[in-house]
């Protein structure tokens, strides 16, 4: 990967940010994202993404949002979709000590430099996306997909024989008796 001078799509100036919590609010394309995994989700059009950065004494939560169009198909009857998709995904940073085994503990907590100027957060923004998309997508409005819908459910039930099996047994063992 070439390291670009420019900023970042999605980046957050840490320099001078004073304790407490801030709030960021971007809106770009999904084309800027220049992922063909973004498209291939069905994303095309405005994202907007909004990071609250809690700086702490010793670590720093990062919460990011994302609310973007995406154009989906429906899994039963394949009419075009087009949804709001909101993803959520949070970030802990502990600040790097000198001396101190530089080992991340997991993907969500992160070692920053104390100095670090700025926060670079296109990947996990381009990430939180993609999972925002559901894995099952179903048409609502839709009247065709519906009786799709309605004859799944009405499908019967194999564990559920008629009472009259057991009740005809016992009509035929009277009568026997009598
Ligand atoms: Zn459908």
């Amino acid at each position: 990967m070439v390291m670009s001078k420019e900023k970042a799509l999605i980046e957050i100036r840490l320099a001078g940010l004073a304790q407490g919590t801030h709030e960021f609010d971007f809106t770009c394309k999904a084309a800027d994202f220049a992922d063909p995994a973004l498209a291939g989700a069905g994303f095309s059009r405005d994202v907007s993404v909004n990071v609250s950065v809690e700086k702490l004494d010793g670590e720093m939560i990062v919460t990011l949002n994302t609310s973007a169009t995406a154009n989906l198909t429906c899994d039963l009857c394949l009419a075009p979709i087009t949804s709001e998709l909101k993803g959520s995904y949070r970030i802990y940073y502990g600040y790097e000590q000198a001396g101190e085994p530089q080992e991340e503990r997991d993907e969500e907590y992160r070692l920053i430099d104390r100095n670090t100027l700025a926060l670079d957060l296109t990947e996990d923004v381009r990430e939180t996306l993609l999972l925002s998309v559901p894995m099952k997508v179903t048409c609502k409005d839709n009247p065709d997909c519906r009786v799709f819908h309605q004859e799944k459910l009405s499908e019967p039930g194999e564990d559920h024989l008629p009472d009259s099996d057991w009740q005809e047994s016992l009509e035929k063992l009277k009568n026997k008796y009598r």
